[in-house]
């Protein structure tokens, strides 16, 4: 739960955001609850919106950041107590071509397709064909070196086929805590824009 100021009827400011997916801004003096506008008035705000199609948003920048953030990390921990090491993921329904995916590369062990939600000019994933057991990199042994270097090659070769010599940034979220929210080994490449430090 994170704790947002925000005036309340009541005459008292503080109220908290809660829930899971469906969040709600709720006044601890009083406990009135209200639930967050779909919809936000500015270009701006719609961009944000599309973007991040599950977030719930309100009127303030900094209370949508937070909000994205609680979002996010709530559906991250959805994720996590959903997964499990044998069941086919959405990515696994991508490579059998039941869910259709803008692939840019693909060889015998490797697939890199356009991520959904782009958080870049450029943001693509590139996953294992096989899967092998990695629903997540904590998972990795001795047994997944080479996959895991060949998935680092092929995001190394897909950068710069996508035009990105000046620099990239490759990501792995691991876990509830590392924000992972899909069960099958990912390499996110983002880049095409000056990327800032730190990403958290
Ligand atoms: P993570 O949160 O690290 O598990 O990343 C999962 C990524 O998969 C997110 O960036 C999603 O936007 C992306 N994603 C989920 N479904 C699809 C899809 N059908 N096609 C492309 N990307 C997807």
């Amino acid at each position: 739960e994170l704790s947002v100021r925000r005036p309340c009827r009541c005459g008292k400011s503080r109220q908290m955001l809660t829930g899971a997916r469906l969040i709600s801004l709720r006044c601890l003096s009083c406990g009135a609850a209200r639930a967050l506008p779909a919809r936000l008035p500015s270009p701006a705000c719609s961009a944000f919106a599309r973007r991040s199609p599950n977030t719930y948003l309100t009127g303030r920048s900094s209370d949508r950041s937070l909000v994205k953030m609680a979002s996010e990390t709530a559906a991250a921990k959805a994720a996590a107590a959903q997964a499990n090491d044998e069941g086919p993921t959405i990515f696994d329904k991508i490579i059998s071509g039941d869910i259709p995916a803008n692939i840019i590369y693909q060889d015998e062990y490797a697939l890199a397709f356009r991520d959904i939600n782009p958080q870049a000019p450029v943001h693509f994933l590139v996953i294992p064909k096989h899967r092998n057991g990695l629903t997540r990199l904590c998972k990795a042994t001795e047994s997944n070196k080479e996959q895991l270097g060949h998935l680092m090659l092929v995001a190394s070769k897909v950068a710069i086929a996508e035009g990105l010599e000046p620099g990239y940034r490759v990501v792995v979220n691991d876990g509830p805590q590392g924000c992972q929210s899909v069960y099958h080994l990912h390499l996110h490449v983002l880049g095409g824009k000056q990327l800032g430090w730190p990403p958290c």
